[in-house]
């Protein structure tokens, strides 16, 4: 991915950069260069609380003779992810019909179902058919004989920060590590046999394989000697993990744009005030 943006502090220039290392459809592995803890948290931040995800908002119950009372049940519909077209929807508060309501900001998703059964996710019938639960085999409620349950609900674009249900997932960071290997150390062979089989390439412990399967933090307390750790103040490893609602990728560039945005608005609040926008400084004492 291309330069991120270039972010001036004082008359140092960062040039971070966005390097994808691994990807599957709902993990992401990606390193940030060049960069700083609290970039590196500022997107982490944004990633999980302003990504705008599809979640149930609102549900109106016509019936239900489940064990579940309507709120419980109603609060794990709200979790189950749906998947979200960000091209299509719009947050209600941006909206052309000001929050009222149009199929540009909801969705109308309903459920009739009897028992004896199980109703899982798949049930759920959204009026956009492109929107569906990610995990179809998603329990809800187990129904009895004779049970029935029979709703209509509101889904809506929500964001991270106004409710745990709108996350797009679990995004988490970590210096990247530097590794230093000593193979030919005197004690090698005495503690050849703590370390695990995964660490090794061809019967010596390889940096690559210890990176990858994440043991360089464990295998490090063995022996300094033989295996130490140095990292990276510059280098991030984020690992981006999506419910579902979003690619991983999505997530990523949609933060983005978002942090683009924020800068955006706040680079014009300090032109527009001009020299009367006093920003606040850290005096040592
Ligand atoms: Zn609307």
């Amino acid at each position: 991915m291309d330069v991120v943006r270039k972010v001036v502090k004082e008359e140092e220039e960062y040039k971070m950069k966005i390097n994808i290392l691994e990807k599957t459809e709902q993990k992401l592995t990606f390193e940030l260069t060049e960069s700083n803890e609290t970039f590196a948290n500022t997107l982490r931040r944004i990633m999980i609380s302003e990504v705008p995800t599809m979640a149930i908002d609102e549900i109106n119950f016509f019936a239900n003779d489940s064990a579940l009372y309507d709120e419980i049940l109603a609060h794990r519909i709200g979790l189950v992810p749906l998947t979200t077209d960000l091209k299509i929807y719009n947050l209600p508060e941006n909206c052309k019909c000001k929050g009222e309501g149009c199929n540009l900001c909801r969705t109308i998703i309903s459920l009739k179902s009897e028992g004896p059964k199980m109703v899982y996710a798949e049930e759920l019938t959204a009026t956009d058919e492109e929107i569906k639960a990610y995990h179809p085999k998603m329990p809800l409620v187990l129904l009895l004989e004779g049970q029935k349950i029979k709703f209509e609900a509101t889904a809506i674009l929500g964001l991270g920060k106004n409710h745990a249900k709108y996350m797009p997932g679990a995004i988490f960071y970590k210096h990247k590590a530097k590794l230093k290997i000593n193979n030919s150390h005197v004690d090698f062979d005495k503690f050849k046999d703590k370390y695990p089989k995964q660490a090794f390439k061809d019967g010596k412990l390889d940096e690559e394989k210890l990176l990858r399967n994440d043991l360089y933090q464990a295998c490090a307390n063995i022996n300094k000697d033989i295996l130490a750790i140095k990292y990276d103040r510059d280098n991030f490893i984020f690992k981006v993990e999506s419910f579902g609602q979003l690619a991983p990728e999505e997530i990523l560039r949609t933060s983005i744009e978002k942090l683009n945005e924020k800068t955006g608005d706040f680079a014009k609040a300090i032109k527009q005030d001009g020299k009367k926008l006093k920003l606040p400084s850290l005096k040592r004492s």
